[in-house]
């Protein structure tokens, strides 16, 4: 199986910037002549559990929803042809490997992590919660185990010039891919239908 264009996941403890960098590689991967073509979408996985309902109720003790995995996975069934997706979620162990073809985990300092999950009005126990599981690297450590090491990038995302050279770097990974795989859309073609 392959695909025209790459998945990204892009994850990390819940104010990191994922979401702020997705936005920002979309509008570069738009731009840019050599990535243009490909019909780039920005899926924040989050907002789709409560669009499509893929929960199974409110968890008050989390403070979050209870993800309906099985549905959510039928749902994101779309990542899979052509690609471009810019997947953007605080979990990322579980999609199935073979969607994935790069995993940008970003990191923040622990009490400028703070400040900008209080700025979003979480609760006390919310803030510690993810301000200890960024120190304990959980995220980091939940992508090592369930991707291959080499498609596991940690990148530092505590300043507007670490997002653009951040945002610079994945878009030059993606030129990359889109070399290494150039034979491939001939082969698309003898394959269609059977993605797997
Ligand atoms: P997430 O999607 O990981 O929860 P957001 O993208 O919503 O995080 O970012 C949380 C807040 O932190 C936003 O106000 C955003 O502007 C800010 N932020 C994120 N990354 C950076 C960065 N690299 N430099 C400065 N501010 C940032």
């Amino acid at each position: 199986m392959s695909r025209s264009w790459p998945n990204i996941l892009i994850t990390g403890t819940p104010g990191t910037g994922k979401t702020t960098h997705a936005a920002q590689l979309l509008e570069a991967l738009q731009a840019a002549p050599s990535t243009s073509a490909a019909p780039w979408q920005h899926v924040n996985v989050g907002d789709l559990v409560k669009e499509k309902g893929c929960h199974s109720g409110w968890n008050d003790e989390w403070q979050s929803w209870d993800v309906d995995e099985d549905k959510l996975l039928d749902e994101l069934e779309i990542v899979q042809h052509p690609g471009a997706k810019l997947l953007d979620w605080h979990t990322c162990d579980m999609f199935p490997e073979r969607w994935i073809d790069l995993v940008v985990v970003l990191r923040c300092d622990h009490s400028q992590l703070w400040t900008r999950l209080e700025k979003r009005a979480y609760g006390l126990s919310k803030i510690q919660e993810n301000n200890t599981a960024e120190i304990m690297e959980v995220v980091l450590n939940d992508a090592r185990e369930s991707y291959a090491e080499e498609i596991v990038v940690e990148l530092r995302s505590e300043s507007p010039e670490q997002m653009e050279e951040n945002v610079n770097r994945i878009l030059q990974w993606v030129e990359a891919w889109r070399a290494d795989h150039a034979n491939d859309d001939d082969d698309d073609d003898d394959d269609d239908g059977e993605q797997s």
